[in-house]
This record gives structure tokens, C-alpha cells and sequence, in this order.
């Protein structure tokens, strides 16, 4: 079934238009990967993507966020995966992620933010919940753990302020049961204001998780 899509459609580089796959080798080695990470808050160079000072950390709840590239770096292929499923796409985000992943903790517990629900009727997949899937075969002793989702009542984000996306989001997102929680993984594709990390690193560690890493492919 592939082979005769790719007969049909054939596949083209996001970046360039050359066929035979979603970013051609040369398009990929020009996007820019983060080689160091930034406090969240004040974006200040450090190693590991924590916070600088308690002043830093004091609006988050999340401990740390992992980057692997800014936002305008692989928009095309964020965007193509949004709205498309696509394995190939998902094997060019792996490797981006395990270039960032080589100092993270394994023994985590593996854990994707929810998708809005009219989103994933819409796409049919939780693009959030395919990285993760990639990162526990990327890291040693990790275990996936899907167990937030989003209440239906609440408005899309997009569409919304931070003041307000804040507001919209809390109490939104809800955990089913689940083990016992402790270092977390919080998978997602893209941070913008950081609403969505928080709130899922709230609820996190309402349930028992001692230390969240969110991980994102780009920052916006
Ligand atoms: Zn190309
Ligand atoms: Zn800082």
C-alpha cells in the first residue's frame, strides 16, 4: 500500500521539493539542532535545560525542558507531521530527539500531553504520543505511561491569549490510573507559552511525580 502511494504521491523534501522523502540528507544536515539547552524562563545557555534560580522556576512546574531546535528551523516537517501520519517523518524526529537525549535520565516514566479531542478525530492520531513511543526505544528502562487526557468541554488553544489559555487550561486535564509515578518524561511537539507543560506537570505532581522533563521537537 506504501509502495503504490509512493507511486502516486510521490514523496518530496519539505524544504527543497526533491523527491523520494520528506526532508532530503542535505536539507537535514542544515537544520540548525540545539547543542546547548536554555533556562526556560530567561532562555539563559546552560547544559540540561533547568532553571537558573528558584526567581527563574517560580511561574513553572515542570523542572526542566529539553529542546532540540527552534521553531523556524523544522516548521515545514512539524507542520507536514500535524497533519499527516507519517513513519518517515516520525524516524527523522527520533533522530533529532536522540541528539538532545544523550544526557537525560532513563528509569523515566514516559509520558505524552494530551491532544484536544476534536483534533484527534480530525488527524486520527496524538502525534505527542508517537514521540513518546520513539523516545522509550531511544532511552534504556523507560516505560510509556499515556495516562492524561483532555477534558472535552475545553476551547482549542490556539485561538486564545496566555492569560487566558492559562485559564482555559486549568483543571482541564484530568489522569487516569496509573502506576506509581516518580522522574517523568512529558513529551510534546511543540512549546509555545509553556501553558500546556504546566498544566500537565501539575497534575503530574497532584498524582506523585517528583521531577517532570518536558520534552519538546521546537520552541516557538
Ligand atoms: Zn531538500
Ligand atoms: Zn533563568
Amino acid at each position: 500500500m506504501n509502495f503504490l502511494l509512493d507511486i502516486f504521491f510521490p514523496k518530496v523534501c519539505v524544504e527543497c521539493g526533491k523527491e523520494g522523502s520528506d526532508i532530503c540528507d542535505e536539507c537535514f544536515l542544515k537544520i540548525d539542532i540545539r547543542k546547548n539547552q536554555q533556562c526556560p524562563h530567561c532562555k539563559r545557555e546552560n547544559a540540561n535545560g533547568k532553571f537558573c534560580s528558584n526567581h527563574c522556576q517560580k511561574d513553572y512546574l515542570f523542572d526542566q525542558l529539553i529542546v532540540c531546535a527552534d521553531y523556524s528551523q523544522i516548521k515545514n516537517l512539524i507542520i507536514k507531521f500535524k497533519y499527516k501520519f507519517s513513519k518517515d517523518l516520525i524516524k527523522i524526529f527520533t533522530k533529532l530527539l536522540k541528539n538532545e537525549l544523550k544526557n537525560c535520565t532513563s528509569g523515566a516514566h514516559v509520558v505524552p500531553a494530551p491532544i484536544h479531542k476534536k483534533n484527534f478525530k480530525k488527524r486520527g492520531f496524538n502525534q505527542s504520543l508517537l514521540l513518546a513511543k520513539a523516545i522509550t526505544q531511544i532511552l534504556p528502562n523507560t516505560k510509556l505511561i499515556d495516562c492524561l487526557s483532555e477534558k472535552e468541554s475545553r476551547s482549542q488553544q490556539a485561538h486564545l491569549d496566555r492569560s487566558h489559555r492559562l485559564n482555559n487550561l486549568k483543571n482541564s486535564i484530568t489522569i487516569t490510573p496509573h502506576p506509581q509515578l516518580k522522574n517523568i518524561l512529558l513529551i510534546d511537539d511543540i512549546v509555545t507559552t509553556g501553558s500546556t507543560l504546566n498544566e500537565c506537570s501539575r497534575v503530574l505532581k497532584n498524582a506523585g511525580a517528583k521531577h517532570v522533563t518536558a520534552i519538546v521537537l521546537a520552541r516557538n
